[in-house]
């Protein structure tokens, strides 16, 4: 293999870049006329795949059609202005040329030495962050998505209180510990348990209210109960902005129990917590300057590429004392390093090799400004209320109560409109219309419901008008 294998000519690169912004941009241009859902034929796609033999190597231009051809046709085109699914926005175009540029210059954010600026960009952005959330100083980094920061979350809250637990591991503690957590909060933190070693049985999921946050008097008397039975209770997750019902939970009261009982609170803020930025939305956020730890995912209501998670705290050193290894071939000490000065990431986080993912976010804050973003969120939250205002004076009740884009409904008009089967017809015949993509979820896991969720921000009033017409379509269909 010679260089030009990897390198290619400069001719070939430059006839493949031309290539590349001609595909980005002819995307966005034909975005809307694709079917949302793709071509679920498993053989077809295999086949596609196998087209390509690494015995007979292709021209870079014919790498990337074939490429561009596999997501255009076998992938689900969430950043379509009529996805209402999950928490999956088009990327920002800012946040395509960050992660290009990443790409190319590759820097490793393991140690501050090996590229300053870029670990300086991201801890800017954590101290920006952290502000708007009430944190005088922060403690953190980006992860490769909330997944992983929630892990953090639980493994600085465990070290906290178990200083030997690093060591011990959860068999080694004296008393085993338990999470809190509401019934409609993110699975992920049940498989942080699994993955910490805590046990899956030792979270608690506490139920919610009518509005489906976290009843806290429940929260008060599972603590009680488990202490009684010779258990710690450690942590305490509100989330803010569930993934189904975009609920808020009660921050303030769930902050006072914390404080109470001595644990740890963490606030889950993955989606909702750019909600922070629509100043008519203060209110709910009031104490969020009381977590001891927070998550965002930039790559959701932020909308940069996939995958950008922040974990932040306010303690200092809870990192070090759980993530600092040494290894012989890295020895900081030597290189001169300015102890305070430097955040060297891999003494503070799961991973070693680390890409740029702070770049993605900072260009587009830097270019759409934080009212960029402050317009992007106000426009959004009224593209919600406009459809539940046409989705009740069409005889659809709402089941959510929250200000976030995000609407739980089922149908008055029909016998079965409150039933799994109903609902889940209406969101096929809705979904392969390809007026609109929607699902149908269940409420604290009981309550089935349709869910819409604004979140491309392509989305415009007329998107709204197209999924109404679609699932009052799709109910007068199933009617006769
Ligand atoms: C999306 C989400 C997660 C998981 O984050 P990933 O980035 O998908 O790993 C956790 N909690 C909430 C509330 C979420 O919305």
């Amino acid at each position: 293999m010679d260089k030009l294998s990897l390198g290619l000519t400069k001719e070939l690169r430059q006839a493949m870049w031309k290539k590349i912004t001609e595909t980005i941009e002819s995307y966005f241009d034909q975005l809307e006329s694709f079917p949302i859902v793709p071509v679920m034929d498993h053989a077809k796609i295999r086949d596609f795949i196998k087209s390509i033999d690494f015995n007979q190597p292709i021209d870079p231009l014919k790498a990337v059609a074939w490429a561009t051809e596999g997501l255009t046709k076998y992938q689900m085109h969430m950043p379509h202005p009529r996805y209402f699914g999950h928490f999956c926005p088009p990327s920002s175009s800012m946040g395509i040329a960050a992660d290009a540029l990443a790409a190319t210059f590759n820097p490793q954010l393991a140690t501050w030495r090996a590229s300053p600026f870029a670990v300086e960009v991201e801890q800017h952005l954590i101290q920006n962050f952290g502000k708007l959330f009430g944190y005088e100083k922060s403690y953190g980094h980006f992860t490769s998505g909330g997944t992983e920061a929630n892990h953090t979350a639980l493994l600085c809250a465990l070290i906290q209180r178990f200083p030997e637990f690093r060591k011990e591991g959860i068999v080694g503690l004296k008393s085993r510990p338990t999470v809190y957590v509401s019934e409609e909060a993110h699975h992920c933190h049940t498989r942080a348990a699994a993955l910490s070693g805590l046990g899956v049985d030792y979270v608690r999921h506490i139920k919610s209210n009518s509005a489906f946050q976290m009843d806290v008097d429940e929260l008060s008397s599972q603590i009680a109960k488990d202490r009684q039975d010779g258990l710690t209770p450690l942590m305490v997750v509100g989330t803010l902005g569930t993934t189904n019902a975009g609920a808020i939970d009660p921050i303030e009261k769930i902050a006072e129990i914390a404080n109470r009982e001595g644990i740890w609170f963490h606030l889950d803020a993955a989606y909702g917590g750019a909600a922070i930025l629509a100043s008519e939305l203060k209110d709910i956020f009031k104490g969020t300057e009381k977590a001891d730890s927070f998550i965002l995912d930039a790559h959701k209501w932020f909308s940069v590429p996939m995958a950008a998670g922040i974990f932040m705290t306010r303690h200092p050193k809870l990192l070090e004392n759980m993530f600092k290894f040494s290894a012989a071939f890295i020895d900081l000490e030597r290189t001169g390093r300015i102890e305070g000065e430097e955040v060297d990431l891999h003494y503070q986080s799961m991973q070693w090799s680390r890409r740029f993912i702070g770049l993605k976010l900072f260009l587009t804050l830097a270019v759409a400004g934080w009212e960029g973003y402050r317009e992007l969120i106000r426009s959004q939250i009224q593209l919600g209320e406009l459809l539940r205002k046409e989705l009740k004076s069409t005889g659809w009740e709402i089941l959510n109560q929250t200000p976030l884009p995000i609407v739980c409904f089922v149908d008055t008009k029909h016998p079965e409109g409150r039933e799994t089967s109903y609902l889940e017809k209406v969101a096929k015949k809705v979904v392969k219309s390809n007026q609109a993509w929607i699902f149908c979820s269940h409420l604290n896991e009981a309550t089935p419901a349709l869910r819409a969720c604004v979140i491309s921000y392509w989305s415009s009033e007329s998107d709204i008008h197209r999924l109404v017409k679609g699932l009052n379509q799709a109910r007068e269909d199933l009617t006769y």
